[in-house]
Formats: C-alpha cells, sequence, structure tokens
C-alpha cells in the first residue's frame, strides 16, 4: 500500500481536443509548484497523482499545490492493487470513530466486473461488520470513504477532500501585462487572470524622488507574493516623475489624472508589443474613484487599441476586493503606508466626466513621444 495525494483537475474537461495540451502544461505546473520536495508527480487518466514524499512533508506538499491553477480539488490517498479480495480486506479492516457513513465507489476503469451500486452496498456490509456503532446515512454523513477504481489498474481509498483554487493552467491563455501598483486591486486583478491562465508580467510607475524606493520595493514584494500561484514573475519599473511634472506644467490641473493614465496606457501597449503580451490589465473598478467613471476608462482606452484592456475588478465592490486580497495573501502588504505615483501632484478636482476631445487637446501640449521614449530607455526589470 502507497500513500499518494490524488489530484483532481477542473474546467479542463471541457477542452475536448485541445485537453491533452492543458493536460502537460498543468503537470509541468504541479511539477514546478513541487519542485522543492522529494517527490514525483505523475500523470495517470483524469486524475495526477504525487508519490514518493515523506510523510512529514505531506501537509506541506498539499498547502502548496492546492494553489496551483487548473485543479480543483486533491486527496490523500491509500492506493492498492485492484484486486476484489485485496479492496474487500482493506474495507474490512477498517476502523473509524464516526457515527454515520456511506461508501462512494467511482468505477473509472470499466472492465472491473461489479457495479459501483452493488460494489457500495457490499463494502458497507464490511464497514458495518467491523464498526459496531455506525450507520449508513447517504445523504451528508459524518464520513465519505470513496474508493476510486482507475485505468491503471490501481484503486485509490480515500475518506477527505481538500478544495484546490480552481482556474486554468497557468500559462495557457497567453501573456497579459498587468498595471501594477502598490495598492489593494492591482494585485487581485492580476491573480484574477493568472487564475484564468493568462501569464502575468507586471509594470510599476514610479515617481522617485517623489514617491520612495520603500514604494517600489512594495510593489516588488507584491509580485513576490503573487509567485505563490503564477511561480515567477517578471516585474518592469519605469520611472514616470519627468512625465508627471510636464504634465503639471502645462496641462490643465483637472486632467492630470486623464493624461496620465493615457500615456501609461501608451507606455503599456509599448511594453506588450515588446515582451509579447496579448492584453494589459489594471485594478480598476467602475466609479471606484474619478479615474474608473465609464467617461474616463473610454479616454484612458482611445490611447491605444492594439491591445483590449481586462479590468476584473470592474463589477466588485471594495470589501469583495479586500476579500480576495486577504484570502491570496496580499492585503497586509498592499496597505502599508506608501505613496502612489497617482498620489503625486493630485489635482484637487479631477475631472469626472473628461471628454476625448478636451484630453486630447490638453496632451497636445506635451511632447508625449519625446517622453515617453525618455522613460523608455530607464526600464528596470526585475524576475521575481
Ligand atoms: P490599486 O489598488 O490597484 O492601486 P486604486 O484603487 O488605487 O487601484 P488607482 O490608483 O486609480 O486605483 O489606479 C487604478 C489602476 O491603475 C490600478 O489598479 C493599476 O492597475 C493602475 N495603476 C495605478 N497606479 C499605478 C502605478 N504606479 N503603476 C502601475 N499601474 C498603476
Ligand atoms: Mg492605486
Amino acid at each position: 500500500m502507497n500513500k499518494v495525494i490524488l489530484l483532481r483537475f477542473g474546467e479542463l474537461y471541457l477542452k475536448g481536443k485541445n485537453k491533452g495540451y492543458f493536460e502537460r502544461i498543468l503537470l509541468k505546473n504541479i511539477k514546478e509548484n513541487l519542485k522543492n520536495f522529494d517527490c514525483n508527480v505523475v500523470k495517470i487518466s483524469g486524475r495526477y497523482l504525487v508519490t514518493d514524499f515523506d510523510e512529514m512533508d505531506c501537509q506541506s506538499i498539499i498547502d502548496s499545490v492546492s494553489n496551483v491553477f487548473g485543479l480543483a480539488s486533491l486527496s490523500i490517498a491509500d492506493e492498492i492493487d485492484t484486486d476484489i479480495k485485496g479492496i474487500n480486506e482493506y474495507i474490512s479492516n477498517f476502523k473509524t470513530e464516526a457515527k454515520t457513513f456511506r461508501v462512494t465507489v467511482k468505477r473509472a476503469d470499466k472492465t472491473f466486473p461489479i457495479s459501483s451500486n452493488d460494489y457500495e452496498r457490499e463494502l458497507g456490509g464490511y464497514v458495518l461488520a467491523n464498526n459496531p456503532n455506525i450507520k449508513v446515512k447517504l445523504k451528508n454523513p459524518e464520513l465519505e470513504l470513496t474508493v476510486e477504481i482507475r485505468e491503471n489498474k490501481k484503486t485509490y481509498i480515500l475518506t477527505k477532500e481538500v478544495t484546490c483554487v480552481g482556474g486554468m493552467p497557468y500559462g495557457t491563455s497567453g501573456r497579459g501585462l498587468v498595471l501594477l501598483s502598490g495598492g489593494i486591486d492591482s494585485p487581485v486583478a492580476s491573480y484574477m487572470m493568472a487564475k484564468r491562465g493568462m501569464e502575468i508580467i507586471g509594470l510599476h510607475f514610479h515617481s522617485f524622488p517623489y514617491t520612495s524606493e520603500q514604494a517600489k520595493n512594495k510593489v516588488k514584494k507584491l509580485a513576490k507574493l503573487l509567485t505563490v500561484y503564477t511561480g515567477h514573475m517578471t516585474l518592469i519599473c519605469c520611472p514616470f516623475t519627468k512625465i508627471q511634472e510636464e504634465i503639471h506644467k502645462h496641462c490643465a490641473p483637472e486632467f492630470m489624472i486623464t493624461i496620465m493614465r493615457r500615456i501609461m496606457m501608451r507606455i503599456a501597449k509599448i511594453i506588450c508589443d515588446k515582451y509579447e503580451a496579448k492584453a494589459i490589465i489594471t485594478g480598476e473598478s467602475l466609479a471606484q474613484v474619478a479615474s474608473q467613471t465609464v467617461e474616463s476608462i473610454n479616454v484612458s482606452n482611445d490611447a491605444q487599441k492594439t491591445y483590449p484592456v481586462f479590468r476584473p475588478c470592474i463589477g466588485m465592490d471594495k470589501t469583495e476586493i479586500i476579500n480576495i486580497s486577504q484570502k491570496i495573501g496580499t492585503f497586509e502588504t498592499s496597505i502599508l503606508p506608501y505613496e502612489d505615483c497617482c498620489t503625486v501632484f493630485l489635482p484637487k478636482n479631477p475631472v469626472i466626466k473628461p471628454s476625448l476631445d478636451k484630453a486630447i487637446k490638453e496632451e497636445s501640449k506635451l511632447n508625449i513621444d519625446e517622453l515617453i521614449n525618455d522613460a523608455l530607455e530607464q526600464l528596470e526589470v526585475d524576475e521575481v
């Protein structure tokens, strides 16, 4: 008998002919996630298995692998040969303190000669014989003893299921460039797109010396926290000070943020070209602040039209975003009190419904191409 961890995947079964591709990437991601543990990961039909691990590592392996996108649930299981006598013997010796139970047989191996229903009844009888105070309860029993008879001629016996993060395997949905601030929302937006399989690279604008080195380090820390899910992350830091000073000097103050956003989008577009990203991601949520009204979003979308802008937080309340941020472990870092480039030169009365014509007219007072080229020459790229 071997102790194994049985991993179940989620939505992959929807993928028809491409299923093999998704399964291969998921296997690679699971192995990468567990690279610091002494263990093996293999794919069997319909499941993955973690085998040959030290029992001392079992909980740490579960904590780690349950964050791999594409996995729906996992269980610690005993693996035995698929042999009626052996399975019967195992179940006959099964002892439990539970007061109610059911046996669930999953017969993926259709050559197994007894139907699931019949075998559930038979195995249930053995449990009753060996545990005098227990009763059968088919709905919501205290204990569900699951017997999975799989095509590899092995049977897996388990009693608990741990929910995993779900989503699609990381790296199967192209690459996206997230505009990563030090706030609460953009790390959540990154997580949500990564969960749908999009590989995330980050772009952070800093306004040194108006913003501190600590503010930049905070963003690096956030990127690092996201690697729990993504494995690795490229973070690009782009200086924004000169651009902000020029907007401040030449443009109507109420358009400060609108024009900043438009320039961020243009720079993001160029970085997408260079890094072969196919979408821009932001943490915007409708109506959260003046720059996140539908009019502001339209004006910012107009600045580049090559790539779609994904805003996964758009329909969420702040409390909902905070809940996710706590769940994924970025909240405590996000609320550290460091300034963001958007808080520098913040106008008293930003336009809430900017007109595109007016924004274009205001920004025409700047030499935008030159400002962007200057900034692009000073990019810092980190692998976190
Ligand atoms: P967040 O919590 O993500 O900072 P926010 O609610 O503070 O969002 P804004 O500051 O208006 O909202 O920023 C909206 C979005 O613009 C952010 O979610 C982020 O995607 C992007 N953004 C803002 N500041 C920066 C920055 N310094 N560098 C990169 N992207 C930024
Ligand atoms: Mg912010």
